[in-house]
C-alpha cells in the first residue's frame, strides 16, 4: 500500500512514559529541550512575544499561578473573584474603546475566537434581518490584508470571503471595497492595524459603506486595540477606529498581544446587547441542563482572566501611557534608522509598532536568511516582498546590534547578488 509522504517521514512515536519523574528532573529536561529556542526575551524574534516592562511581566505570571487552576466557565457560580475581575477587564476595554452603554463584551482565548465570534453575531443578524435569496451564499467582504481567522471563520460558517485590494499606502481602497458589497454581504471588515503592514485602514470610510448598506461592520483591532488608544492619548496621530464610528459593530483586541498579558487573552466588543446575544450559545438539549457560554471554549483558563485584571490594574492609564511612549519613540529610531541605510525602503508609514520594509535594489529574503544565520528570526511579507517585526520593548536594548547586522547582512548580499529561497511564513 503507498505510504503517504507524511506516515513515510514521521519521526518514531513517543511511548506513553512510566511516569514516577519528579520535578527538578522535569524541569532539568524542559530547559534542556529549549536551551535552542530564539532568545526571544532578548529581542531575537520579530514576532509572537510581548513586553512592556518587568513588573507588568511579573504580575502577570504572579496572578496567573496564583488562580491557573480556576475555571473561568459557569458564569461565576464557582469562581465568584474570577468572573468579578473578568467583568472589570471588559468594562475597562469598553471605556477604553468609547463603547455607548450599551456596549457589551466578551473574554476570549485569543484573537481567533473573538473574530468567530464576531462573525457569528454577524451571521445571524443577517438572518434575522435579510430574506435568503435562492441559491446565494453569504460574504465577508475585507481587505487583502486582512487575517486568515476571517477566512477560518468563512470556512466553518460555509459563508465566501471578498477580498479587497490596497491603496498605495496598504490601507483598503474604500471604493474597491464599495463594489464588492451586495445584499449578501454579512459583514465588512477593516484592521486597526492590520498585521502585515502595520497600518490602520479608513475605518471612518468603511463606516460609511456600513450605513449606506446596513451591513455589520467588524474592526479586527487584534494586534493594536490596546495600545492605539493610548497612542492617541500621548498625541500620536492615529485615525479615529473604534466605536466613535457609528457603523462600527464589533471589535476583537487581544489583550495577550499590546496588552502585554498573559496567553490566552483576548476581547471581542459589541455595540448593543442584541449583539452579544447573537454571539451567544444557549443549548440544553443534553440531559445536564441549560448550557450558556458567551465563547467557543468551554473550559476557559482562570489564570488567564486573573493575570490580565492585575496587569490591566497595575498598567492603568499611566502605565499604557508610559508604554506608548516608548514604543512610538523605539518606532522612530528604528525608521530612522532602517530609512539611513542605502537601498532599504518602508513598504508603509507605522501607525503604530508594526514595520514592513524591503528594498527595489536587492533582494530582501537574501537579507531575511542572512538575518537569520546571525540569530535574529525575521517576519516576512510576500506581498510586497519584505521583511515585517512587531517592535515590543525588548527590541529597545538590541537596536544597535540589529541595525547593524541588517547593514552586514545587506552588504553580503549587494557582494554576492544573492537571491533568498527562504518562504514567507506567519
Ligand atoms: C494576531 C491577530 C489575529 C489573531 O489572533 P490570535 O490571538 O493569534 O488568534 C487576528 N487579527 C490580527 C490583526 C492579528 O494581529
Amino acid at each position: 500500500m503507498a505510504q503517504t509522504s507524511q506516515s513515510a517521514t514521521r519521526r518514531p512515536r513517543s511511548p506513553f512514559p512510566p511516569g514516577g519523574r519528579h520535578w527538578p528532573d522535569l524541569e532539568e529536561e524542559m530547559k534542556a529541550r529549549s536551551a535552542k529556542d530564539k532568545d526571544f526575551r532578548h529581542g531575537r524574534t520579530a514576532i509572537f512575544f510581548f513586553y512592556a516592562e518587568q513588573e507588568a511581566y511579573e504580575i502577570g505570571k504572579k496572578a496567573y499561578y496564583e488562580h491557573f487552576s480556576e475555571n473561568a466557565l459557569g458564569n461565576g457560580r464557582a469562581y465568584a473573584g474570577l468572573a468579578s475581575m473578568e467583568r472589570d477587564v471588559l468594562d475597562y476595554g469598553l471605556d477604553m474603546l468609547h463603547a455607548p452603554n450599551t456596549g457589551r463584551g466578551v473574554f476570549t482565548t485569543g484573537g481567533t475566537e473573538s473574530i468567530f465570534l464576531g462573525m457569528k453575531a454577524a451571521r445571524d443578524f443577517h438572518r434575522a434581518t435579510r430574506e435568503k435569496r435562492a441559491g446565494r451564499r453569504h460574504n465577508i467582504v475585507m481587505p487583502v490584508s486582512g487575517h486568515p481567522a476571517f477566512d477560518k471563520a468563512a470556512i466553518v460558517m460555509d459563508v465566501d470571503i471578498r477580498r479587497a485590494p490596497l491603496r498605495a499606502d496598504r490601507r483598503v481602497d474604500v471604493a474597491a471595497m464599495r463594489e464588492l458589497v451586495d445584499a449578501d454581504t454579512m459583514a465588512i471588515v477593516g484592521s486597526a492595524p492590520c498585521f502585515p503592514h502595520g497600518v490602520i485602514d479608513p475605518i471612518e470610510e468603511i463606516g460609511r459603506i456600513a450605513d449606506e448598506h446596513g451591513v455589520w461592520l467588524h474592526v479586527d483591532s487584534c494586534v493594536g486595540g490596546w495600545i492605539a488608544p493610548f497612542f492617541e492619548r500621548i498625541g500620536r496621530d492615529i485615525p479615529t477606529f473604534d466605536f466613535r464610528v457609528p457603523g462600527v459593530r464589533s471589535m476583537s483586541a487581544d489583550l495577550h498581544k499590546f496588552g502585554f498579558c498573559p496567553k490566552p487573552a483576548s476581547t471581542v466588543f459589541f455595540r448593543s446587547s442584541e449583539d452579544v446575544d447573537r454571539s451567544t450559545f444557549r443549548l440544553g438539549a443534553w440531559p445536564s441542563g441549560l448550557y450558556t457560554t458567551t465563547t467557543f471554549c468551554g473550559t476557559r483558563p482562570g489564570g488567564a482572566v486573573a493575570a490580565a485584571w492585575a496587569v490591566l490594574n497595575h498598567m492603568g492609564t499611566s502605565g499604557y501611557e508610559n508604554a506608548a511612549r516608548g514604543l512610538a519613540a523605539m518606532v522612530d529610531a528604528y525608521v530612522g534608522g532602517l530609512t539611513a541605510i542605502e537601498g532599504l525602503e518602508m513598504w508603509a508609514k507605522p501607525d503604530v509598532t508594526i514595520l514592513n520594509f524591503g528594498s527595489n535594489q536587492f533582494d530582501i529574503y537574501a537579507v531575511a536568511e542572512q538575518m537569520l544565520k546571525r540569530d535574529w528570526l525575521p517576519g516576512l511579507t510576500s506581498v510586497p516582498r519584505g521583511m515585517q517585526t512587531m517592535l515590543s520593548m525588548q527590541h529597545a536594548p538590541v537596536m544597535d546590534q540589529y541595525l547593524s547586522d541588517l547593514r552586514e547582512s545587506i552588504a553580503a548580499v549587494r557582494q554576492a547578488g544573492a537571491v533568498g529561497t527562504i518562504k514567507a511564513t506567519y
